[in-house]
């Protein structure tokens, strides 16, 4: 906190105790984000926020914080923003009385809808003066408009953008040029800041790990301040950051624990809020492995099991029986409900997959026990094969519909194969060792064929028999194994974590065919001979959180079959966009733009042979030294299409610090390997 200077000067004297926060002192916030890259001034700024929020006003602290995320509510509730261009268009046009051409052309030369509408605004004189806009309101009236659906909903969305934005920045209205886009990015006006959540999209560089940190530092000072004592120390600062992390982890809903923070205090939260049914938990993921003998090194003399790694869907199947006792209210929604109880599935993005999965939730209770009242299962959803009662690849799982699924339409059955409990019968079980978890799931369950079934298993630390296990699960349609730790607290359930207690063994990588990324789409160019109307190849980039940007790693023309290309052509031709984003960075030179840049949407898994450095991309530049002084970037050699990952959003990508990290090691594995050759 000690990194800013405080200011003697109140910026919001109209804010008194117990009033509504006002929306500009969030922005002014926001702008102090957005203009500064230190990581630690970000921080501060985000908890010396909240922190006057809970003096002043903590009834808003929920909003408040929600609107730092640049969101509405938990993941799992499904209501989404992301408003195309257009309507927001129209709708900074019809609130400021300027034409859409002008509009249209500012947009084209700033290439940020929030400037444009910030600009547009303080261009803008108004006959009334409307209340100012606080936290609030705001959070109520983007709900309004997220959740408008069915006949005339375009115009009802416009209509709702239009009020919000015409209550917005009111003191500079009218005060020609107030806002100088030009400079501090825009300032702190509230239309930008509207526009841009509209958008779906804040890029503040304030990464959700940074708002949490900041969240538990406020609620710490609030706390301690209530008891009387002026300070926390450091130790009393990382127990509460420990505390909400813990928490957070297990219950990823602001929703439930920031009423019971405000109720009981930051070091009694876990009392109330713990791992529930309804409340989709980030998974644990897996590190890779090159080999069987890279396991064996890794968990040397400890027990471990090896499982098949079935290649499916993420899958996070919650259920609360009719007749359970809870002491919390399930948020589980009812598109579950059978004649046992409630369920949900929830996707590895916390998505809900209800609709996508109705015939799972509808035999869910042939294979769940009687005594089973309750419980989190998480599990892999494989395409099934009913005539060779075997599992599908999964590219049969993909030709699902995502949404709106009717059961008697469903031509690709899938089997759920289960391989982990994270709470069973009132009790979360993530503190418990997997064996014990194991154990748990197999006496709640009953197998039923081509329904559900246990992951296939062997505890087994012999070289040989893993072999043997690894060349079943290939026959089986399995992606290769998964193995894990099974005793002691390693072997717990690490929510939201790439741990290195679980570790994948992929067929591909014993093949020498390296690693895959899943990289976000940015650009393409047109094909050349028979691929000239389509796509022929596309630019690519990887995700950093920190800075919110995406940095381009390749491009690539090779793994697409023609029927491929036209299907990508045809999704993405919808989304091309005048010019690349400002959060997109790539190298300026003129020969390396492509011919059409895309909105950030899609996510595509690619394979690549080897890293290497190229002043073409940017990926992980400021991460990785250029020996050649240049500050290139890490790009990907050889680079093919494996798939489309519809269940990543391009947030999820593999990140920029993944890609430093699998260059730095693919330079050691050379050099051992160089050195290996010096030595003979
Ligand atoms: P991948 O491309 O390998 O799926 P990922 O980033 O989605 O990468 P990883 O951590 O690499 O996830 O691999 C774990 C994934 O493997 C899980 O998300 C799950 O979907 C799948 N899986 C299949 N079988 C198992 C199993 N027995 N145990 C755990 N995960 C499994």
């Amino acid at each position: 906190q000690s990194t800013l200077k405080s200011t003697t000067k109140d910026p919001f004297p109209d804010w008194r105790p117990g009033e509504p926060v006002p929306y500009a002192a969030l922005c002014t916030t926001f702008s102090l984000i957005e203009n500064t890259t230190k990581r630690l001034e970000i921080s501060a700024h985000c908890s010396l926020f909240l922190r006057q929020v809970l003096r002043l006003t903590p009834e808003d602290l929920l909003p408040t914080v929600l609107l730092m995320l640049g969101k509405l509510a938990a993941d799992y509730a499904g209501v989404e923003l992301g408003i195309g261009e257009s309507l927001i268009m129209k709708a900074i046009g019809e609130t400021t009385g300027r034409n859409l051409a002008i509009i249209k052309a500012d947009q084209k030369e700033i290439g940020d809808l929030g400037l444009v509408a910030a600009k547009s605004r303080s261009n803008q004189p108004t006959m009334f003066k409307p209340k100012p806009l606080t936290v609030r309101a705001v959070h109520h009236g983007l709900m309004d408009i997220a959740v408008i659906e069915g006949q005339g909903a375009q115009g009802r969305k416009v209509a709702g953008i239009k009020k919000l934005l015409s209550a917005a920045d009111i003191h500079l209205a009218g005060k020609k040029n107030a806002v100088d886009i030009t400079k501090d990015k825009g300032g702190p006006s509230e239309s930008k800041y509207i526009v841009r959540t509209l958008e779906g999209k804040m890029r503040l560089g304030l990464a959700d790990k940074t708002v949490l940190v900041a969240l538990s530092h406020a609620m710490v000072w609030h706390d301690v301040a209530k008891e009387g004592n002026k300070m926390p120390g450091q130790d009393v600062i990382l127990k509460g950051e420990n505390m909400l992390k813990n928490v957070y982890n297990e219950l990823p809903s602001y929703e439930v624990i920031i009423p019971a923070y405000l109720e009981n205090g930051i070091f009694n939260l876990r009392d109330s809020c713990n791992l529930q049914p309804g409340v989709p938990l980030k998974p644990m993921l897996a590190r890779p492995t090159k080999s069987i003998t890279e396991v064996l090194d890794r968990f040397e003399g400890k027990d471990f099991s090896c499982e098949y790694k079935y290649d499916g869907e993420r899958a996070q199947i919650h259920f609360v029986a009719h007749s359970a006792k809870l002491d919390f209210a399930t948020p589980v929604a009812a598109s579950g409900k059978n004649e046992k109880g409630v369920s949900n599935i929830f996707s590895r993005n916390s998505e809900d997959l209800s609709k996508k999965y109705p015939d799972v939730l509808a035999k869910l209770p042939t294979w769940i026990k009687d005594s089973t009242q309750s419980f989190v299962l998480d599990c892999e959803t494989v395409a099934w094969d009913v005539n060779e009662k075997k599992v599908l690849p999964f590219q049969q799982l993909m030709t699902r519909k995502r949404k709106d699924v009717k059961v008697e339409d469903v031509k690709v059955k899938v089997c759920v194969f289960a391989f982990d409990l994270l709470y069973l019968n009132g009790e979360p079980l993530v503190n418990k060792s997997f064996r014990e978890r194991r154990e748990a799931m197999r006496g709640a369950f009953e197998p039923v064929e081509g329904e559900f079934a246990f992951a296939v298993y062997n505890n087994t630390s012999e070289l040989e028999q893993i072999q043997t296990l690894l060349e079943e699960s290939v026959k089986a349609s399995c992606e290769g194994l998964m193995v894990k730790m099974l005793d002691g607290p390693s072997s717990f359930y690490e929510p939201s974590r790439r741990s290195q207690n679980w570790l994948k063994v992929k067929k591909d990588y014993l093949a020498g065919a390296g690693d895959s990324l899943d990289l976000v789409v940015l650009g393409a160019y047109y094909g050349k001979g028979k691929r000239t109307s389509v796509f022929g190849a596309f630019l690519l980039a990887c995700f950093n959180p920190e800075t919110q940007n995406y940095e381009t790693v390749c491009n690539i023309g090779t793994g697409f079959s023609e029927e491929m290309l036209s299907h990508l052509h045809e999704i993405l031709n919808p989304i091309i966009i005048e010019r690349p984003k400002p959060f997109y960075s790539h190298s300026s030179g003129n020969k390396d733009q492509p011919d059409v840049w895309f909105e950030p949407r899609y996510v595509w898994e690619v394979k690549t042979a080897d890293l290497t450095l190229s002043p073409r991309y940017r990926a992980a530049a400021d991460q990785v030294s250029d020996p050649s002084g240049q500050g290139r970037g890490v790009s990907l050699r050889f680079p093919r299409f494996i798939r489309e990952r519809e269940d990543k959003k391009p947030d999820d990508a593999t990140t920029a610090k993944q890609v430093g990290v699998m260059y730095r090691e693919q330079q050691v594995v050379s050099g051992q390997k160089k050195a290996a050759v010096d030595d003979d």
